[in-house]
């Protein structure tokens, strides 16, 4: 078996055993029929079409801009913006924590890990750690070792995270292409029901997930296909009536901090790839139609009538698409060693087994491990920093470094280090990483 294949059943198992989560579901093949509704969905006919050159309107001229409200791009917005410098973050969608909240991936993994001397303890800090204890102290979150939160709750505590330190928040825009000279960005075009507009930045953080941002700008990156699901809620698990005649065990998720709420992770189709749009569109489709009848089918089990589907994800679940070509790849081997860097942003956890030299670590006894700096600054193209699941690392690390706390931890140091590079007058590539570490600290991050 290759590493890769036994890293994707690891995790499989691991998510499984350590937060009964790991549902996996079988896909049915459609019919014939129900095949032919699918099949509108053109594959792009190869031929082009030349769009007229226009002036844009300029909306802003900042400081820095996140492009993405997920975990990463709001712990960047809210950790420029603490630093003083004006911060506009661009977020598509209606609300921030991305697949954290409207990907319904509820669980913040890893926020804890071994130490040198093997005691498992707290890792994630600073403004992913200030998120997380807020929706503790809200009562909207459950499991002190990687919680699992309420969505609409981390929805609340985000956005009042962003309006606090004065974010310019911009929701319901996607920024569809960027702004080059030479080599360095200049801002972003982004589209909305106002049109066409640029934002001009001093620098940018690519928050993306999917790393469009560095794509745009033309930085080399790997692609990584991977299992795309499609998380979802049911309600009423409080009533479930387990001493009915008939009553069987089924599959119904995971709690949540509201009582009568499970959570639904779904594996889905392995393989997948995100970045193209008829394959998304296909998947949600069947996604949709094969929840919907598995639900009915629980509601028709005995015990289990009034269950209901109380929402599917608003975000499909993409796990992985682009991945930088950065400055530094951070490899396994740097997390399973406690190996230390001279420019480190933050620490992140173990969640799962991982296979090392041969041997099965179990996520109980694997060490915290630090993140450079050099694994957010893409190669090519200057001013630009990238956060989140699409920072530099290699494929085998896949599993630590998409989680939600990796994104937290790389989103807060990318905001901080734009915040230095706009008070310096300095290209993010030059700044001091003493000073950054110092602002980190200041900021409540660990590094170690
Ligand atoms: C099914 C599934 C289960 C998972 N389970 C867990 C789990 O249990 N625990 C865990 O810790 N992690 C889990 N993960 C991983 C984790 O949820 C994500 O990797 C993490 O949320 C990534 O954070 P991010 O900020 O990098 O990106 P995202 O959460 O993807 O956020 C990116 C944001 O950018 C916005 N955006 C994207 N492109 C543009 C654009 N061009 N213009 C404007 N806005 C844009 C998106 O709308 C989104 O809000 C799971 C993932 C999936 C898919």
């Amino acid at each position: 078996m290759k590493r890769r294949d036994f890293v994707s059943r690891v995790i499989i198992t691991g998510g499984a055993v350590s937060l009964g989560i790991g549902c996996r579901r079988k896909i049915e093949p459609l019919s014939g029929e129900k095949e032919k509704n699918t099949d509108l969905l053109n594959k792009p006919t190869g031929r082009t079409i030349k769009e007229p050159e226009k002036q844009i309107p300029i909306l802003a001229e900042t400081d820095v801009l996140v492009i993405g409200g997920g975990p990463a791009g709001t712990a960047a917005a809210v950790a420029a913006s603490r630093t003083g410098a004006e911060t506009y973050l661009v977020e598509r969608y209606n609300h921030l924590g991305g697949l954290w909240t409207g990907g319904l991936v509820l669980p913040l993994l890893s926020t804890h890990a071994v130490d040198k001397n093997k005691n498992r303890k707290q890792v994630i800090f600073g403004i992913g750690g200030e998120m997380s204890k807020r929706l503790t102290d809200l009562g909207m979150s459950i499991n002190e070792v990687n919680p699992v939160v309420d969505p609409e709750a981390a929805k609340y505590v985000l956005e009042e995270m962003i309006r606090e330190s004065g974010v310019k928040m911009l929701y319901h825009t996607w920024a569809s292409n960027v702004i080059i000279e030479g080599n360095t960005i200049k801002g972003v075009f982004v589209e909305s029901k106002s049109g066409r507009m640029a934002i001009l930045a001093k620098v940018v953080i690519d928050c993306t997930g999917d790393g469009d941002i560095f794509h745009l700008a033309g930085d080399n990156y790997d692609v990584m296909n991977y299992a795309i699901g499609l998380n979802h809620r049911l309600g009423n698990i409080d009533r479930i009536d387990s001493k009915k005649p008939g009553y069987v065990k089924m599959n119904i998720g995971g709690p949540t901090p509201l009582k009568s709420v499970n959570w639904v992770n779904m594996w889905g189709k392995e393989n997948q790839d995100a970045l193209d749009v008829t394959n998304l569109s296909k998947l949600q489709m069947d996604y949709r139609k094969e929840i919907w009848e598995n639900v009915q089918k629980i509601r028709q089990t005995p015990g289990y009538e009034e269950v209901f589907l109380l929402d599917t994800a608003s975000q499909l679940g993409v796990r992985m698409s682009r991945i930088l070509d950065g400055e530094y790849r951070l490899s396994l081997e740097d997390t399973m060693t406690f190996k230390s860097f001279n420019d480190v942003i933050g620490i992140s956890g173990a969640w799962t087994t991982m296979l090392y030299k041969g041997k099965k670590i179990p996520s109980k006894e694997r060490p915290f491990w630090q993140i450079p700096y050099r694994s957010l600054i893409p190669k090519k193209t200057d001013n630009l920093l990238v956060a989140g699941r699409c920072f530099c690392f290699e494929r085998e690390l896949v599993e630590d470094t998409r989680i939600i706390g990796t994104c937290l931890v790389t989103g807060h140091g990318a905001g901080a280090a734009a915040g230095l590079a706009v008070k310096e007058r300095k290209s993010v590539k030059d700044i001091d990483v003493r000073k950054l570490k110092d602002l980190l600290v200041q900021q409540g991050a660990w590094l170690g």
